[in-house]
């Protein structure tokens, strides 16, 4: 295939020559050139001078990945191959965890590729693609992840149309099918993931530090409440690790079977905890009249989230949603809080942290902070990509 080249502009230049991996549409002179998703495009300087080499995929952000700064290495089976099988090594010791059979295997522009993730779910591989330009190379990352000695089957989700939309249809590829649903375990909790049902799959990944540091040194004995709690991974942690209680929370009614299968799993009867359908937002007022107090609230919102009544923006409501909280947390009680939000840094995060307390005439004392977890591999040149944000906060008087 022929190489496109796109010039950079001058004042994008410092970045891309640091090792910038996105490129962004602003950054092109000549963006027109682009014709085709998946087209390999070289970027220069306005005289011509070789800057990386990448492809062309359309995303929510960014128009395509740097894939190298070396002129002669060519973007091929060999080039995918080495990346892949790179990214593997790196996980040597997950693989050979019997306790913690689910983890990342290939994180993206992390691992050299931007565009795509690879998760490993106890022998079976799941790929995510996130745009048609990557999804050209396919065939590359099966062949590779079929000859691996381990793997039973494959899996994938497209996360693109014509709209950017996620296309929510079967995404069984090759092998064996996985059962509905495959335990997988972490740090010894079993957890049911459903490989072929929608965009999410029964638990994230990235917060397998923050559920061990809850079930080992924060839960005995507390009265735990599990906000936007979803499948219940961080309740089933809490209860695991001594809770006295566990109230989980989320506005989705499948979250009701689908906590009810993640305790039972794990040998916990459900009716001794509180699982509850509801808007967070409501349910803070509710606890608030009804002076209701938790010793452990965790709060782990999605980024953007709307319901009939609300709109919630991590970036800007974040700050309000810590203040509810505050409200109904004990004294000496701890808030984990949480956020995959990309559009604010850590700093800003702990910015919403301290105006909250300081707006609630509280203080606080941060015990413990967590990014995302090794597997989740970032790389420096790309800030943005260590999304996850987790702050674990005792409330004082
Ligand atoms: N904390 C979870 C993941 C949260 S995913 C975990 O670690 O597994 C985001 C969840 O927020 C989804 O399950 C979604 O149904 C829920 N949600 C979105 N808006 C909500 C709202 N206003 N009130 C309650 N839950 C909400």
């Amino acid at each position: 295939m022929k190489e496109i080249r796109l010039k950079i502009k001058n004042r994008f230049l410092k970045r891309y020559n640091k090792g910038y991996p996105l490129i962004l549409k602003e950054a092109v002179q000549n963006i027109d050139n682009l014709k085709e998703e998946g087209q390999i495009i070289q970027l220069v300087d306005d005289k011509n001078r070789f800057i990386a080499k990448g492809y062309y995929g359309l995303q929510n952000k960014g128009c395509g990945w740097v894939l190298t700064s070396n002129e002669k290495e060519k973007i091929n089976d060999t080039f995918f191959h080495k990346r892949l099988l790179k990214a593997i090594s790196f996980r040597g010791k997950f693989y050979s965890d019997e306790n913690t059979t689910a983890f990342r295997v290939f994180n993206g522009e992390g691992d050299g590729i931007g565009g795509f993730t690879i998760d490993y779910f106890d022998g079976y591989y799941l790929i995510n693609w996130y745009s048609k330009g990557i999804y050209r190379f396919k065939d590359y990352v099966i062949d590779i992840l079929k000859n691996l000695s381990d793997c039973k089957g494959i899996y994938e989700k497209r996360r693109f149309d014509a709209q950017g939309k996620f296309i929510n249809e079967d995404s069984f590829v090759w092998g064996e099918e996985a059962p509905e649903p495959l335990i997988v375990k972490e740090n010894g909790v079993n957890f049911a993931i459903y490989l072929n049902e929608g965009a999410m799959v029964g638990v994230f990944l990235d917060q397998r530090e923050v559920r061990k540091k809850i079930r080992d040194k924060y839960a005995r004995g507390k009265n735990v409440l599990n906000t936007f709690s979803y499948t219940g991974a961080f309740s089933i942690f809490a209860a695991i690790g001594g809770a006295k209680k566990t109230t989980s929370v989320d506005l989705a009614n499948r979250s009701i079977p689908k906590t009810i299968e993640h305790f039972s799993l794990n040998g916990i009867d459900y009716e001794t905890q509180d699982i509850i359908v509801e808007d967070v937002f409501h349910y803070f007022k509710y606890a608030q009249k009804k002076q209701l107090k938790f010793d452990l609230v965790i709060l782990d919102p999605p980024s953007f989230a709307k319901s009939k009544k609300i709109r919630f923006s991590a970036a800007k409501d974040y700050k309000d949603l810590l203040k509810s909280t505050i409200n109904i947390t004990e004294k000496e009680g701890i808030i984990v809080a949480s956020t995959n939000c990309a559009s604010f840094d850590m700093k800003k995060f702990k910015g919403f942290i301290e105006k909250a307390f300081e707006e609630m005439g509280k203080k606080y004392e941060i015990l413990e902070e967590y990014r995302l977890p090794q597997d989740f591999r970032t790389i420096k040149e790309f800030k943005e990509g260590n999304y996850l944000k987790v702050v674990f906060i005792k409330v004082k008087k």
